[in-house]
């Protein structure tokens, strides 16, 4: 049988901390969420969360103000979801921790959902070349996400291109914050497009806009984001009560690694798993993804491999095993009983799956549904 020699034990120590060290650097954003900007920790309310998986199994990493959200839908206020997305990019798995904590809260309390995608964001910040296709973007992707299972009665897309009333609310709340705290949390110089200076003042309109009478005049809104958005939002917090509006509650998920170990980048395709991709061309993804296993199937029979730093185990737990298959998994992976082929197979067959059904439900969503979600000017 096959020995390990010292260059592959240290080899082996070394790509185990390199792992680690990049896991928890992911969680670093939420980590200086609390540590240095207020934010709190979502397992000190846990008992007031709901029984959602991407709760219960510590996705969702930290808060602001979401204690209060719950006590509002406890005392039947009107509450709503505001969660965006960019106009520029592609659905991926990164965004399922997002996108099913929104749907778990509109099927289970009947939640309204206002979806802005961001077509002027991505247009003055040059993400795509023209307005055309910023809008050409939006209508894909809110398609997709009524084919991802939003309700089309309960779920209001926001393109700004279209819904222009949303400048009308924004120059109103622009009284409310100066250049200099734009520029501390954007970083923008004066080189920089003024398109890009007034934008926040628009992604402000699409959060609070849910508490104004004319959309429903709820009493509490909940943002939904990943750590990065945090300081955008705060904007939209701050100028709230200036306006004699609620702040709204923040979740903050965390950063899904990439199937090759570090950041996913919609820039390495080979990193993400993006819902248009063909299960086939998902597989091939997820048959190269970083794993812990050995260079050799005798090695790994007899030494057993390293789940902790296993993309292919980190899928599976995050969204497809039960804790009893978990903890399985993790046995059969130290004892050598099982090699990372199966385990690829497996988190291949689940994706497969996935993407099969939300491509079937994606052709079957009518461009009619698509417009009917769209706010208009009144
Ligand atoms: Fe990951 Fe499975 Fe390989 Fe263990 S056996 S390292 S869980 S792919």
């Amino acid at each position: 049988m096959t020995e390990l020699t010292q260059e592959q034990i240290e080899g082996r120590k070394k790509e185990i901390a390199d792992a680690k060290e990049v896991q928890e650097s992911l969680l670093e954003s939420n980590k200086k969420l609390v540590n240095e900007f207020g934010a709190g920790v979502l397992k000190d309310i846990i008992d007031q969360c709901p029984n959602f998986y991407t709760f219960q199994r510590g996705l969702i990493y930290t808060h602001r103000d979401f204690d209060q959200y719950m006590q509002a839908i406890k005392k039947r206020k009107k509450v709503a979801i505001v969660s965006g997305v960019n106009a520029s990019g592609k659905l991926h798995i990164g965004h399922k921790i997002v996108f099913d904590t929104n749907l778990y809260f509109q099927k289970e309390y009947d939640i309204p959902v206002f979806i802005p995608i961001s077509d002027d964001e991505s247009y003055v910040a040059g993400k795509v070349k023209t307005q055309e296709e910023g809008l050409k973007n939006s209508l894909i992707l809110a398609k997709e996400l009524l084919a991802y299972g939003f309700d089309p009665h309960k779920t209001f897309f926001i393109i700004d291109q279209i819904f222009t009333n949303v400048y009308n609310f924004a120059i109103k709340l622009s009284r409310g914050t100066t250049m200099s705290a734009l520029r501390a949390v954007y970083g923008y110089n004066m080189e920089d497009n003024c398109g890009l200076f007034f934008y926040p003042a628009v992604q402000s309109a699409h959060i609070l806009m849910p508490q104004l009478k004319e959309h429903g005049g709820h009493d509490h809104v909940l943002v939904p984001i990943g750590p990065d958005e945090d300081a955008h939002i705060r904007i939209g917090r701050d100028l709230a009560p200036k306006f004699g509006l609620v702040k709204p509650a923040i979740l903050h998920a965390f950063f899904i690694p990439g199937l090759k170990g570090g950041k996913m980048s919609t820039t390495d395709p080979g990193s993400a798993i993006f819902l248009e991709d063909d299960p086939k061309t998902a597989k091939a993804k997820i048959m190269k993804a970083k794993t812990g296993g050995r260079e050799t199937a005798d090695l790994q029979k007899k030494y057993g491999a390293d789940f902790e730093i296993c993309m292919v185990y980190k899928y599976l737990e995050l969204f497809y095993l039960r804790k009893d298959e978990i903890l399985d998994l993790q046995r059969q992976c130290k004892g050598g009983g099982i090699l990372c082929g199966e385990c690829k197979k497996r988190l291949a067959s689940h994706v497969e799956e996935d993407l099969k059904d939300f491509q079937e439900r994606l052709e079957k969503v009518k461009d009619e549904t698509v417009q009917h979600c769209i706010l208009r000017n009144v």
